[in-house]
């Protein structure tokens, strides 16, 4: 479990001052001036040497995807782009740094910056975050009033920030469909490669990191990628925001020591499960794009990326969703379904019209009006959604409806059979 002195984020809950006198207060831009002087390979090496993997959901590691970027400049000005549009649900963590910690945000903008040779950095907010963005501005202000960001400041590296505000498309999201939207295009990903260190915001090298990822650079750099690798275990090192929702008896936001169990975030920071363990149904651990992970299974699991893979599933933003055995998990999947649908950019093929057709046969499936070989059916099409689009929408559409039929098969299968039974004995012939 994480000891209260290896929290980054101290201000989660809003109890202090989020402005720049309270956040000096709790040690931000403390020594930041040395960290920038010390120039690129060492803060580089310093986020390579915490383990640090992104922290938007697919945990790619920080500090490679930093050295993506031209080390020799051919003359095309270098950006960095902060992913704040957390949309996925069940995820609201990014929200809380926005909201009561803006600051970790600001100070860690100038030191990515620093390590990728980029004189600017954009913010793109999602759209629904109003009074964060307003919050947000008002901490890059208070850092251009200071003189600690904006040109000749006083750590020695210009560096500018726009924060832009989305409009409230999921799919903006996604980091192509991000750098679109931020070119005032319409928000629809691109294809990959080329990667955005290569060809991002206006063609110029990019990168993208989420919020999260970025504000816990300072202190990294503060304490040493030695003391965050030294939390959690091997691969899975360092500080997690997670955001626990659903049937539990207090829902949260914190931060906890990746590689702790499922059973103690529950217990320590959520008051258990509503009704006890033995009420527990299913959980989605991370975010809804990954599949759930029945209650039996998920207890003693390991809150990280390489313990969810062993139960079948991902740590993804680590936004877990608890299911009781009230739920019906048909519909609540059925619901995902939907969501994919909607937000479907529509650009490719097999996620427009998978997204839609899946959604229909999920429908049909809430209320048992189904064949069961309609199952294996529908395992098959999600299989020819998975891996075939060019963002990672359509996995996320497919994923949760695998974990449905991978562990609550039966679950169906008597759906449909009550159906059968209920139609048949009124005399209707149950229709497909
Ligand atoms: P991805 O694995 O394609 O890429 C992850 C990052 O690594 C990207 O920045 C990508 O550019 C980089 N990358 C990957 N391979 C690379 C290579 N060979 N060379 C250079 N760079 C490379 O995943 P993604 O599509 O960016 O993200 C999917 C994840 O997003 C899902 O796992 C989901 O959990 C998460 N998600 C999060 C939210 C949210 O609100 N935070 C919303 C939707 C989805
Ligand atoms: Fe658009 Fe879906 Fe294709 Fe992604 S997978 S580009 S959301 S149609």
């Amino acid at each position: 479990m994480l000891a209260d002195k290896d929290r980054i984020f101290t201000n989660l809950y809003g109890q202090g001052d989020w402005t720049l006198a309270g956040a000096r207060k709790r040690g931000a831009w403390a020594g930041t001036r040395e960290f920038i002087d010390q120039g690129r390979d060492w803060i580089t090496n310093e986020v390579k040497a915490s383990g640090l993997r992104g922290r938007g959901g697919a945990g790619f590691p920080t500090a490679l995807k930093w050295t993506f970027m031209p080390k020799v400049s051919d003359g095309r000005p270098h950006y960095l782009l902060v992913n704040a549009d957390e949309s996925e649900p069940g995820t609201c963590k990014d929200r809380e740094i926005l909201r009561h910690d803006p600051h970790h945000l600001v100070e860690g903008c100038l030191l990515a910056a620093r390590a990728m040779d980029a004189h600017l950095a954009f913010i793109y907010v999602r759209g629904e975050f109003i009074r964060e963005r307003q919050r947000l501005e008002h901490a890059v202000q208070e850092a251009y009033d200071a003189k600690l960001i904006g040109k000749d400041n006083i750590h020695g590296w210009d560096l500018d920030i726009i924060v832009h505000h989305g409009a409230g498309a999921y799919i903006c999201g996604e980091e192509t469909a991000l750098m679109e939207s931020l070119e005032g295009k319409k928000g629809q990903p691109r294809l990959k490669p080329p990667f955005p260190a290569g060809m991002g915001v206006y063609g110029n090298p990019t990168t993208v990191n989420n919020v999260e990822s970025i504000a816990v650079v300072p202190e990294i750099l503060r304490r040493s990628g030695a003391w965050f690798a030294s939390i959690g275990r091997a691969n899975n090192t360092g500080t997690k925001l997670m955001c626990v929702s659903g049937h539990v008896n207090t829902p949260a936001t914190f931060e906890e020591a990746m590689g702790v169990t499922f059973e103690e975030i529950i217990e320590k920071h959520c008051g258990g499960i509503r009704g006890g363990w033995d009420n527990l149904l299913a959980v989605i651990p991370g975010g809804a794009s990954v599949p759930c992970v029945p209650g039996e299974k998920i207890r003693n699991a390991v809150m990280d990326f390489d313990g969810l893979r062993e139960v079948g599933s991902s740590l993804g933003t680590a936004a877990v969703i608890v299911m009781d055995k009230s739920t019906d998990i048909i519909r609540a999947i059925w619901r995902l379904s939907a969501f994919y649908k909607h937000e479907s950019c529509g650009q490719c093929t097999p996620c427009r019209e998978g997204t839609g057709w899946m959604m229909r046969v999920m429908e049909r499936m809430v209320e048992g009006r189904a064949q069961k070989r309609e199952i294996d059916m529908l395992f098959e099409v999600t299989k020819q959604v998975e891996g075939h689009t060019i963002c990672a929408l359509g996995d996320a559409a497919a994923w949760p409806i695998q974990g449905l039929i991978r562990n609550f098969r039966h679950v169906i299968e008597e759906r449909i059979d009550a159906y059968t039974y209920n139609s048949t004995s009124e005399g209707a012939v149950p229709s497909i």
